[in-house]
């Protein structure tokens, strides 16, 4: 089996660039997106392939990791007056 390793991707005009590095995992090819929209796949022998499961769940909570504290402070405010669900 030949390496694999990730890398940030986004579109820009119709192309697909994507950064230069090789991260080793998910997480720290998700910290390399700059912007919104970006996405993270596999690469081996130059081909991309998409994300495992796994590693799909792993991105999500990368990106959601990052933008989750702002929001989190909230969740205690709500939960004396909102119906929780579930
Ligand atoms: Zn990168």
């Amino acid at each position: 089996m030949s390496k694999r390793y990730f890398v940030a991707v986004y579109t820009d005009s119709g192309c697909l660039c994507a950064c230069e590095h090789k991260h080793q995992n998910v997480t720290t090819a998700a910290a390399c997106i700059s912007q919104p929209g970006g996405y993270v796949v596999a690469v081996r022998r130059q081909q991309y392939l998409p994300l495992t499961e796994a590693e799909q769940a792993e991105f999500e909570s990368a990106m959601y990791g990052r933008q989750e504290p702002s929001e989190a402070p909230a969740i205690p405010l709500l939960v004396g007056g909102v119906k929780v669900q579930g």
